[in-house]
């Protein structure tokens, strides 16, 4: 069994990213992460704010995983510049609508409170579409290491891995195979 992965850039700043890097299928990602509701239940604990209701906390593993699926799809369209997928834009922004409930308080302001506790998944579909209308969206990259496909925010233009583990681990073993093919070249050119 693996630990879990330190957060790769930028899952600090979105809900998202964090969410996506569940479902990875890199070794080294955490695709088995939330498997079924125990564990998402646990991940949402996580994840989101403490003041959420408990009921709330119940989120369905099949929604969840259909959000993230187009939440990766959009990035990963956006990042390669094409247009964006309509049947993940729509899912994303169903699940991002909420009803809200109007009231007027005797100083004529509106209040808008949400009609029920916001789940989770509204939750997360909400932070999917902030994080892609804002300019942080053209900056996500996966990871450029051969067995994680963990998404990241590349805060800077050299930043290739998502996280200091990934960069350290692809370095060391570059240097292993450097070794090998050096220790077997003479070896080759043995009459
Ligand atoms: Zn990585």
């Amino acid at each position: 069994m693996t630990s879990a992965p330190e957060p790769a850039h930028g899952e600090e700043r979105w809900l998202t990213l964090a969410a996506v890097n569940t479902l990875v299928s890199g070794t080294f990602g955490s695709s088995d992460r939330v498997t079924d509701e125990t564990a998402l239940a646990a991940w949402v604990r996580e994840h989101v704010p403490p003041a959420m209701p408990a009921s709330a906390v119940r989120a369905s593993r099949e929604e969840f995983a259909a959000v993230c699926t187009a939440a990766r799809e959009l990035l990963s369209a956006i990042g390669m510049g094409a247009p964006l997928p309509a049947a993940a834009l729509r899912r994303v922004n169903r699940a991002a609508a909420h009803p809200m409930h109007p009231a007027v308080n005797a100083a004529r302001e509106l209040q808008l409170t949400p009609a029920r506790p916001v789940s989770p998944v509204a939750m997360l579909a909400a932070d999917a579409v902030r994080l892609i209308a804002s300019g942080d969206a053209s900056r996500v990259r996966t990871c450029a290491a051969v067995d994680c496909d963990r998404m990241f925010l590349q805060d800077h233009r050299r930043r290739i891995w998502c996280s200091a583990r990934c960069g350290t681990r692809m370095r060391a073993r570059r240097r292993a195979a450097r070794l090998r093919s050096q220790v077997a070249v003479p070896a080759q050119r043995r009459p």
